[in-house]
C-alpha cells in the first residue's frame, strides 16, 4: 500500500447502501487512499471524495430514502468530487429512462437504464479512452446507455459511439466497473480531480 506521490492521504468515502462497494474499497486501499464506508449523512463528512458503486439504481433509492440520505447525498455530489459508476451512474445523472425515475440530477446526461439488451448484457471490452497508457479493459454488466450530454460535460470514452466514462466539473461517471479490473487508471483519474481541486484551494 503506497502512495503515488507524496501528497497528503485523502480519505475518500465508499456508498456501502448495497452492491460491489467493496471491490471499489480494495482498489482504492491498494493505491494509498484511505477508505470510509458511508452508510449515514453524517459520515459524509470528513471525506474528500465519494464513489457511488454499481448495484441496482432502485434498491439504492429506496435505501437511500429509508436512511434520510437522498438530499444529503445530493447536496453532497453537486459540489464535491463524485464518482459514480454504473448504478452509481444513473442516480448522478439528470434524466433517467428505462423506466423513468428519480435520480441526483448533478450530471448533464441522459441515461437509459439496461440499454444494451439481454443478449450482450454484460461483456469486456478493450479500447482504447482518453486516459494516457492505451487500451483499457472495461466490463459493462446490465450497463446503462449515456444517450445524451450536455455541453459542459467531457467524454473521456466511448463505446459505439455512445459516452461511457464522462466528468463534468466534480463529477466523474461510468457506465462499466472499473473496479473489477486490475488496471487502475480511472481510479487514479479520480484521484487527480481531487487534488486538482486541492491545489486550486477548494477542499
Ligand atoms: N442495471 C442496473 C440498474 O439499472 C445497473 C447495473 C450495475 O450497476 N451493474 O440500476
Amino acid at each position: 500500500m503506497s502512495s503515488s506521490s507524496n501528497a497528503p492521504q485523502l480519505t475518500i468515502g465508499v456508498l456501502a447502501l448495497q452492491g460491489d462497494y467493496a471491490s471499489h474499497a480494495r482498489v482504492l486501499e491498494e493505491i494509498g487512499v484511505r477508505v470510509k464506508m458511508v452508510r449515514k449523512a453524517q459520515e459524509l463528512t470528513g471525506i474528500d471524495g465519494l464513489i457511488i458503486p454499481g448495484g441496482e439504481s432502485t434498491t439504492f433509492l429506496k435505501l437511500l430514502a429509508r436512511e434520510g440520505l437522498f438530499e444529503p447525498l445530493r447536496s453532497f455530489a453537486a459540489s464535491r468530487p463524485t464518482f459514480g459508476t454504473c448504478a452509481g451512474c444513473i442516480l448522478l445523472a439528470k434524466h433517467v429512462s428505462g423506466p423513468e425515475q428519480e435520480s441526483l440530477g448533478v450530471l448533464d446526461a441522459s441515461v437509459e437504464r439496461n440499454a444494451y439488451g439481454r443478449q450482450i448484457d454484460s461483456e469486456i471490452l478493450t479500447d482504447e479512452t482518453r486516459l494516457p497508457g492505451g487500451p483499457l479493459e472495461m466490463v459493462f454488466i446490465r450497463a446503462p446507455r449515456i444517450s445524451q450530454v450536455g455541453a459542459e460535460v467531457e467524454v473521456l470514452a466511448t463505446r459505439d459511439g455512445s459516452p461511457i466514462l464522462v466528468r463534468e466539473k466534480n463529477v466523474l461517471a461510468a457506465t462499466f466497473h472499473p473496479e473489477l479490473s486490475e488496471d487502475r487508471r480511472v481510479h487514479r483519474y479520480f484521484l487527480q480531480m481531487i487534488q486538482e481541486r486541492r491545489d486550486s484551494g477548494n477542499s
